[in-house]
């Protein structure tokens, strides 16, 4: 016997039972394949297993089984890579092509295929969206082994009438994170104290990928390479099962699906969804858990209503996706009010369920089939009722953000056309009709009001693109991808100056590259039009000027910069040579002044929003190129901020004594930036930072208390808070704020009740909600009329010679609010030109 045979013959002998523990129902396994423990060399649950393992482990598998294929959908942020093993009979996995196409005549509506259980069940198994909750990954790699390695006449018949696609994690760089953490403070003995370190992680947590955001949100809005490469694979296999396994709090037991009966559905899903299936899975999962003696619940608690969960994607392509949450031992094991719960424990209630869903999908495969068959074919003829025959949209002013949005719309496979006038159209009349309500449609009426997540999703108007329901249209060209969207004239080299419209999403990336490369750029705070090398034109406040006399550069160096980042961001660029133009001020004028160049520094660490600030983040490492010092707060007592011009201080709780808000405040004094977002601005006017006010309830000590009943508390309580909703807001386009934009009406994203007052000063109030705010989403008529109505969503607050930019709303949420990230942007860059007069 070899060395390392001997090793692994020992290590199996001291472990035994824990792979017994999880797969002795399965056996017996073929033993020319390593299971997960003689792979790992320790047994599954001893130790939280990284990343990379895992996927050698999956690797290993495709390698030395006939059964198995591994393909690899994309790379991480941190570069590690994503990936699906495909997993069924030999015969099945080399006849795969041919399979697919017959799977995939059942999610075309224009066929009528009937052999519903002739063809394999397509299931994906997918483990792990967020980082911290690590059973699920532990327990794709035993199915990963049982579906390879079986050969049990169960797990055989499941092969032969499913594929199964096992994706272990879908948030590699979170679970590292997380992976990391628990390893390092395991104890030996191991510590159950839950107020042990090991069940304590640091700020940010496992949870969310490298920029912090969560995934488990993106599968609609797609911002992050995780879910894009995820969406590019779902649309070429349209599996008819898809698991989503989570953990939630330890003091509790396990969930699955059904959710909430009479919860917030979302109004475009096929109600067989929540109401058939979700109760058939059920059953399955509830009598393969009383079997291991496991405790659980359904109905009580979650809603799939927000279409971009893991669990609500698929039903939103005909498929049906499964929600489980197993209470969390967070840690290898942890000391709850319902006993210990152990790391395998957990591990065995997710991989008994992974297996439960392929035998209930299996036994239900011609039903699961028709279902996904009639779900594609009630889209065309829904949409045929509809009154609405698409909806058309275009922007006249920012062709990247046009770009954006289409980019989005075709990640989910919904059908773009250019029409005759210029605008783009989405007709109704399409496979993906849900999706395309999805984008398009606002709701402000729901019969539930107790929001787990966001209430509105209508991303049209995340993108702020101003869209028309149209009834009657001439369909142009498909648009089959975005490569060709984006069109710029070439300009000619100019010794006297160059324009470029600040309208265009890209142009702050472009202002960035051009300061960093150190050419003098400045912007007009009034409008003027321009006798240019291509004709007249108009140009909107906060256009960029480049004048080429006044750098330190050739004027055939200033014409190859800006050539440079015409190429790269595909902006709009204007040659001129005279200073005197048409109409407004001339190229000379006190109002066209140079725009600092940011150096920004943002509050991270305990207490912070760690959501808010990856966004911040995300936005400028990834859209603007720019860098940011992300400064913990137990180092801001210390910090030094001469640095800096530019402080970002995104909704948190602040622990920050009187002498450190004073430094704040001294430094902003000097002439500096603060912005704050969210409830950071109303940590602002608590602490008087600045002399602002919030709008509070009415204070009425005669008001009469109703007595209400104990279990209502939850239901009422939950309804005043503002789980996510869209509503429009009034933008001054001629404040440094607001420039860039043409229509002052605009819509924003609001999911806090942080409600700032006007400002006294007539000119400091740069985005004010209107008088009929409500675009898409749920909220209170409390809400509506009493603080949102009379308030502010964005002030700006001097201190000195400084000023404090008060955003009562996120503009960066999740990464995909196109529209108002420019107000963001707007400070960062043209902060300093706010001279609010006293
Ligand atoms: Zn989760």
């Amino acid at each position: 016997m070899s060395k390392k045979l001997l090793v692994l013959a020992l290590l199996c002998s001291t472990t035994i039972f824990a792979q017994d523990y999880f797969l002795k129902k399965f056996e017996p396994f073929n033993k020319e394949i390593p299971s997960p423990e003689e792979f790992l060399e320790y047994g599954i649950g001893e130790r939280h297993t990284r990343h990379d393992l895992i996927v050698a482990y999956l690797e290993k598998l495709a390698e030395v089984s006939d059964r198995a294929t591994i393909y690899q959908y994309g790379k991480t942020h941190e570069g590690r890579k994503l990936v699906i093993l495909t997993v069924s009979t030999p015969e099945n996995v080399s006849n795969l092509d041919a399979l697919k196409q017959q799977h995939l005549a059942f999610t075309d509506p224009t066929k009528n295929v009937t052999n519903y259980d002739e063809v394999p069940i397509f299931i994906n198994l997918a483990y792990n969206v967020h980082g911290n909750e690590p059973s699920s990954s532990e327990a794709a790699l035993l199915s990963a082994y049982t579906f390879v390695a079986s050969e049990n006449p169960e797990i055989l018949n499941y092969l032969k009438k499913a594929v199964i696609f096992i994706d272990p994690t879908i948030n590699p760089d979170g679970r590292d994170r997380h992976t990391q953490w628990a390893n390092s403070y395991q104890g030996n003995p191991l510590v159950a104290d839950p107020q042990d370190a090991e069940h304590n992680e640091y700020w940010p947590m496992g949870r969310t990928n490298h920029y912090w955001f969560d995934l488990n949100r993106d599968w609609l809005l797609a911002i992050n390479p995780e879910s894009q490469g995820k969406l590019n694979w779902y649309h070429r296999w349209y599996p008819n099962v898809v698991t989503d396994f989570h953990e939630m709090g330890s003091q509790s037991t396990y969930f699955f699906e059904p959710m909430k009966p009479n919860g917030s559905l979302d109004p475009i899903m096929p109600k067989e969804n929540y109401e058939d299936l979700n109760n058939l899975f059920g059953s399955y999962f509830a009598k393969a858990l009383d079997s291991i003696g496991s405790l659980y619940f359904t109905k009580e608690a979650f809603d799939g209503t927000y279409p971009g969960y893991g669990s609500s994607y698929p039903d939103l392509q005909g498929g049906l996706g499964l929600l489980f949450e197993q209470a969390s031992s967070r840690g290898h094991k942890q000391t709850t009010a319902f006993g210990e719960i152990t790391f395998p424990f957990t591990i065995r209630n997710q991989f008994t369920s992974s297996i439960t869903t392929v035998k209930a999908a299996v036994e239900n495969k011609a039903m699961m089939r028709k279902y996904q068959q009639d779900f594609f074919k009630s889209a065309l003829s829904r949409a045929t009722k509809s009154k609405i025959k698409g909806y058309s949209f275009s922007d006249d002013f920012d062709q990247n953000r046009v770009k954006a949005f289409i980019d989005k719309l075709l990640l989910h496979r919904i059908e773009v056309y250019k029409s005759g006038n210029g605008t783009y159209v989405v007709p109704t009349k399409q496979p993906q009709y849900r999706m395309v309500q999805t984008m398009f449609e606002t709701y402000d009426k729901y019969r539930d009001s107790v929001y787990y997540d966001a209430s509105a999703w209508s991303v049209a108007n995340f993108y702020n693109m101003k869209y028309k329901e149209v009834s009657n249209m001439a369909l142009g060209e498909r648009i089959e991808n975005t490569t060709n969207i984006v069109s710029v004239p070439d300009f000619k080299k100019s010794d006297y100056a160059y324009i470029l419209d600040w309208d265009d999403y890209n142009t702050p990336a472009a202002l960035y590259q051009l300061q960093t490369a150190g050419l003098v750029v400045s912007s007009s705070a009034k409008q003027f039009s321009s006798q240019t090398t291509m004709g007249e034109k108009r140009f909107n406040y906060g256009s960029l000027m480049v004048p080429v006399s006044l750098q330190k550069k050739s004027s055939e160096e200033v014409y190859q910069a800006l050539k440079k980042v015409q190429d790269k961001f595909q902006i709009p660029i204007y040659s001129i040579n005279t200073g005197l133009n048409l109409k407004g001020i001339d190229l000379g004028s006190r109002s066209i002044s140079a725009v600092s160049k940011p150096k920004i520094a943002m509050l991270i660490g305990h207490g912070v929003s760690s959501y808010e600030a990856g966004e911040v983040w995300h936005l400028l490492d990834t859209r603007v190129g720019m860098p940011i010092t992300k400064i913990p707060m137990r180092n801001f007592s210390g910090a030094d901020l001469s640095g800096y011009n530019t402080l970002v201080m995104v909704s948190g709780k602040y622990d920050l004594d009187e002498k450190e808000r004073n430094k704040i405040k001294d430094w902003v004094d000097i002439g500096n930036t603060l912005i704050t977002i969210g409830t950071a601005s109303k940590w602002a006017i608590d602490k008087k930072l600045v002399d602002e006010k919030l709008i509070e309830a009415k204070k009425d000590s005669t008001k009469t208390i109703v007595r209400k009943p104990y279990v209502d508390a939850d239901e009422n309580i939950g309804k005043e808070s503002l789980g996510g909703a869209i509503f429009r807001v009034d933008l001054d386009v001629t404040h440094p704020l607001g420039f860039g934009y043409h229509d002052a009406t605009i819509p924003v994203y609001k999911n806090n009740t942080v409600w700032l007052a006007p400002s006294k000063n007539e000119y400091a109030t740069v985005a004010k909600y209107t008088q009929d705010p409500q675009i898409d989403g749920f909220i209170t008529d409390k809400n509506l009329n009493e603080f949102l109505k009379p308030s502010a969503s964005l002030i700006v607050s001097k201190i000195g010679s400084g000023r404090v930019v008060l955003f009562a709303d996120n503009p960066n949420f999740r990464g995909s609010w196109y529209g108002t990230n420019r107000l963001f942007l707007n400070a960062l860059f043209l902060g300093d030109k706010i001279n609010v007069p006293d």
